[in-house]
């Protein structure tokens, strides 16, 4: 152990000293390589704060020096200390403020792709005051909206839906009545990386919604309400299935969104589940496709079902027994607008305790 101690420390280097014999053997006789000092880290990279194994801090010039992050590409580069534990914990805390900020979110979004990502902009835009958790079940958001039809590249989105590739500032090419993207991907990307950058939106993805919350309507039609979702980690859901024994999360929430795609394995959940409570009667079945008026249709059709869960994009053609559109995701960003707009105005009529309906404000009983 001593030999491999000192070992270890005869190949230390003074800040800025090489030692040919230490490089790489793909960098040992590139001599300007070797022989340039390290770049100063650039002032944006703070020095970390020197404290010593035991928590007492570090005096010692030198190796206060050694623990800087120091970006030099010329084989100097060198991370900032770390330790297992700050990982852990840094992922840990965050996870844990996260569950227990959102166990009452204001809105809750099942499904993370084109239909659940553009509700979540739109809400998250209009209404920074608003918590909105967006709950998906695969590891990489974005669902069906990452290549166009028959896996090609380009997205085609119908007008006026190219608004809102504008106000994403997403380019395309205009080709009169309709427009292209020229990759879902940049489409997804730059939603989801704008989604993700509002402060009031939390995204649990790889958790899979696996019932809902339903409770007796106090607003007193005696029917039940969606009052929230409850949540598992994909791997326990798959595991052990839908509505399993293994104890889910809940998240309580006056108005939950659904997103949840096609019929599926996972697709949509919603709705399916809905008829198993008897809260619906029957799903209608997607339709064959006719582009000519299925966009048209699941946009102006994307409404609250049922007491507090408003549904849109390929699940409301589940439900209602639309037709299927084909390879356009107009109707899937515009249906997820929409559906935004009338989560505003069901959240703004209820009175709310801890995240629960207990009435309707005075001015919209009348
Ligand atoms: C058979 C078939 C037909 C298609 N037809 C059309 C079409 O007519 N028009 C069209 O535009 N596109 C179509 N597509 C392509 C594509 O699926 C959709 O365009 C688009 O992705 C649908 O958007 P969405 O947001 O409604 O659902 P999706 O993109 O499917 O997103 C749903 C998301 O919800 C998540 N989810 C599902 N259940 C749960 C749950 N319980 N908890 C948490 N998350 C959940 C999924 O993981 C997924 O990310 C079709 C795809 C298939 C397979």
């Amino acid at each position: 152990m001593s030999s491999f101690k000192s070992s270890i420390a005869s190949m230390r280097l003074a800040p800025g000293q090489a030692h040919k014999d230490t490089l790489p053997a793909s960098t040992k006789y590139q001599d300007n390589f070797i022989n340039k000092p390290p770049i100063s880290p650039p002032s944006s990279i703070k020095k970390i704060g020197s404290v010593s194994d035991d928590g007492a801090a570090v005096e010692n010039n030198e190796q206060v020096a050694n623990k800087d992050p120091v970006e030099d590409w010329d084989g100097g580069y060198r991370f900032a200390p770390i330790k297992e534990h700050h990982v852990a914990r840094a992922m840990t805390r965050r996870y844990g403020d996260d569950l227990y900020r959102t166990a009452i979110s204001d809105i809750v979004i099942i499904g993370a792709g084109s239909a659940g990502l553009s509700c979540a902009y739109t809400l998250a835009k209009e209404r920074p005051d608003l918590m909105i958790t967006i709950v998906e079940a695969g590891v990489a958001p974005g669902g069906g909206a990452w290549l166009g039809g028959q896996l090609m590249s380009a997205m085609v989105v119908r007008k006026p839906a190219d608004r809102f590739l504008q106000e994403l500032q997403v380019p395309y090419e205009d080709e009169g009545d309709y427009v292209v993207v020229k990759h879902a991907a940049l489409f997804t990307s730059t939603i989801l990386s704008k989604v993700l950058q509002f402060p009031n939106v939390k995204l649990y993805n790889a958790t899979a919604v696996e019932d809902l919350i339903t409770v007796t309507d106090p607003l007193g039609s005696g029917n039940l309400r969606v009052a929230g979702v409850v949540s598992n980690w994909t791997l326990v859901t798959l595991a052990h299935g839908l509505q399993s024994c293994m104890d889910p999360q809940t998240i309580t929430a006056p108005v939950v969104c659904s997103f949840a795609g096609h019929d599926g394995p996972f697709g949509a959940f919603s709705v399916k589940r809905l008829v198993a409570t008897g809260m619906i009667d029957k799903l209608g079945d997607m339709r064959g496709l006719n582009m000519r008026c299925a966009e048209d249709y699941i946009v102006n059709a994307t409404r609250e079902i049922v007491p507090g869960l408003i549904t849109g994009g390929m699940e409301l053609s589940e439900l209602d027994g639309a037709n299927r559109m084909g390879a356009t995701f107009g109707g899937m960003l515009a249906s997820g607008c929409k559906a935004a707009r009338e989560a505003v105005k069901l959240y703004d009529s209820y009175i709310l305790d801890e995240g629960e309906v207990v009435g309707l404000k005075k001015s919209l009983k009348e």
